[in-house]
């Protein structure tokens, strides 16, 4: 509990035993008058204060004002006990909700905490902290043991193991080394790591991700925007009902020539405002999709928005990228092939070059499988050509590498080679100054949990898992076939994906939604078509983060349906919800008016229908793994 949280919190136990002692004592006429308001405004005073303030602002119609003219008005029938009463409740329910609000900040909290203070760097011989804003790109960092990685970038020097945990809700450590790519976030555990930055601190992940989770607020999804309307015009409305509550049957009466029974008609008109305030669905619905964000976040799934939290409940298409989705996007060369008198080095070379400035995992793959250090001065002019492969000139060679279909669209003879492919796999062809060099065969590996995840989706009511890539027909058969995906559309390049996804939007029905899933390279023009664009293995990749609706921080295929049952579980409270407070307010309201609900239990259906829906929000914040 926070400090203020605290102070409410006495002053509701304060006035809760004065409450009760005075109402021992029982003293009359004007001391026991003012001793029985004493507690009602111990509890009730910034109440007042609060709809006092929203009347010389315009704001009139708020809870506070319903609460403070609803107890005033009790004080006033001499009804002194209820009037306190239902501030105390009121103040307990706030109180309540403030701390559940308070509690599911605490998982984004933790994201937050990801936010390093400072960086490390090297200056004469000593180490000097500064503020990460100011190192520039290509600056060694120093990340002693048990601090922050603050920037991205490579590791120069040293070995260690990574926690991950703050950004993939992954607990086993990862093993760095020298060369590898490290993101910031993650908490250095072991040893002293000598970091060369490869961007700016603004640029880093760290900074993505808090910007995104910042923002996730502000997009609301349609359950927070009916709310948001709801109340604007319920709550003068039911003013307007109490009003006419308390003044029409009384003046009808003694038109008839009866007696008006004045103060019956006010306290039902009262008891009809302590009743009809519209706390529980304005402070339940965005805590549960807080709660569900929260939950989400705290198992390395970013969702940008309850918008998107509740598309994704509606989810029934789901299409996915091959390459680094549902395969590891790690290739073995397992063939090289040259022709024309060329070498398997020469081949290799060329390709491991004109690849060199390509972020690709094909080549990240060739560059690895080349092994050797790259001179990066000795390659100019590179061109990457989405879905197609990269041109570049390495020592004044023109290298081209890439698919069958680069090598037609750069215009080299390559028919009349027999390619003798004994395995399966993704055929590299290389282009040694237009003339055709041979190819290499890369081959790459299923995601232990794909075919688990297709069958899970499956399970969760997806009408159809897609799989479209640029690859090769034989390869991509082969692959959907191990992981029985429903359909396989291959040689697409990046425009063909976009017409194949819009061909099923145009098939599915409105409420139906479609999702792409990809790794956020070269496919970030589908990322934004679809309905909702879901990147994974997002950690070091800005594009997937930038285009994506949701960011899986690791590549799991398995965390697509795990974000699918947390936004289900998330939407079936927020349902419950508002069908559980609206049957009953609207029914309290009815017997209210009819006079058979007295104060204490319109209490309860204001109050207790708070705490039973807060309390109900409050669980979209957890989610274990076999929910
Ligand atoms: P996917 O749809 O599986 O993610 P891409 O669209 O990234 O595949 O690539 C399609 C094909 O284009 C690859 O199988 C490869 O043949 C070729 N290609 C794309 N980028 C490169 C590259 N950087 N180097 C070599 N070949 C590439
Ligand atoms: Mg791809």
């Amino acid at each position: 509990m926070n400090k203020k949280q605290k102070r409410t919190l006495i002053r509701i136990i304060l006035s809760l035993i004065l409450m009760i002692i005075f109402n021992i004592i029982n003293l009359s006429g004007y001391i026991g008058l003012v001793l029985l308001l004493i507690p009602y405004f111990i509890v009730g005073f910034d109440i007042l204060k609060k709809a006092i303030f929203g009347i010389f602002h315009g704001e009139i119609f708020d809870e506070n004002f319903l609460m403070a003219v609803a107890t005033i008005g009790a004080i006033f029938l001499g009804e002194y006990t209820e009037g306190t009463a239902v501030m105390l409740f009121y103040q307990i329910g706030e109180l309540f909700q403030s701390y559940a609000v308070g509690k599911s900040r605490k998982n984004i909290a933790a994201l937050m905490d990801i936010r390093p203070d400072y960086a490390n760097i090297e200056k004469d011989g000593k180490i000097v902290s500064v503020d990460p804003e100011e190192v520039e790109e290509g600056t060694v960092i120093v990340v002693q043991p048990g601090e922050k990685i603050p920037i991205d970038g490579v590791i120069q020097k040293g070995c260690s193991a990574l926690n991950t945990s703050a950004l993939t809700g992954e607990s086993l450590p990862r093993e760095v080394k020298e060369g590898d790519e490290v993101i910031s976030g993650c908490i250095n555990l072991s040893g002293l790591l000598y970091v060369k930055t490869s961007k700016e601190f603004g640029d880093s992940t760290v900074s993505k991700i808090l910007d995104l989770v910042e923002n996730s607020s502000m997009k609301k999804s349609k359950s927070e925007n009916f709310i948001t309307k709801f109340s604007k015009y319920y709550t003068p409305v039911v003013c307007g009902a109490a009003l006419a509550l308390a003044v029409l049957p009384p003046v009808i009466s003694v038109f008839m020539g009866n007696e008006p029974l004045w103060s019956q008609w006010i306290i039902r008109a009262l008891i009809f405002l302590v009743i009809s305030c519209p706390c529980a669905l304005v402070i339940s619905i965005p805590l549960s999709f807080f709660g569900g964000i929260g939950g989400a976040s705290s198992k390395g799934i970013l969702v940008k928005g309850s918008n998107y939290l509740e598309a994704l409940a509606n989810t029934k298409y789901i299409v996915c990228d091959k390459t680094g989705t549902l395969t590891k996007g790690v290739f073995d060369v397992t063939q090289i092939n040259p022709v024309n008198d060329f070498s398997e080095e020469e081949v290799l070379e060329a390709a491991a070059y004109a690849e060199n400035y390509s972020n690709h995992p094909i080549s990240k793959s060739l560059r690895r499988a080349y092994g050797k250090e790259i001179d990066s001065s000795c390659v100019t002019d590179t061109e990457e050509i989405s879905g197609y492969g990269v041109k570049a000139v390495v020592n004044g060679k023109k290298i081209a590498v890439g698919s069958i279909k680069l090598m037609k669209k750069v215009g080299v003879p390559y028919e009349n080679f027999a390619f003798d492919i004994s395995n399966p796999g993704t055929e590299i062809h290389v282009a040694i100054n237009d003339k055709y060099a041979g190819f290499i065969l890369i081959s790459d590996v299923i995601k232990d949990n794909s075919k688990k995840a297709v069958g899970s989706l499956k399970q969760l009511g997806i009408k159809e898992v897609v799989m479209l890539t640029g690859d090769n027909k034989k390869s991509a058969e082969f692959i959907a076939e191990e992981i029985g995906v429903d359909v396989v559309k291959s040689e697409l390049l990046p425009e063909d994906k976009v017409i194949e996804v819009e061909k099923l939007l145009n098939k599915k029905t409105d409420k139906e939604k479609l999702a792409f899933v990809g790794d956020g390279i070269n496919d970030a023009p589908v990322l934004s078509r679809a309905d909702l664009g879901i990147a994974m293995g997002a950690l070091g990749s800005d594009a997937a983060i930038e285009a994506a609706d949701i960011v899986l921080m690791d590549d799991d295929p398995m965390k697509i349906a795990m974000a699918m049952k947390i936004s289900a579980k998330t939407l079936g409270i927020v349902r419950q919800n508002i069908v559980f407070s609206l049957t009953v307010k609207f029914l309290c309201l009815a017997f209210g008016a009819l006079g058979f609900v007295n104060m204490w239990l319109a209490i309860f259906a204001d109050v207790g229908v708070m705490v039973i829906a807060v309390l109900n929000a409050t669980r979209a914040l957890r989610y274990d793994d076999n929910v």
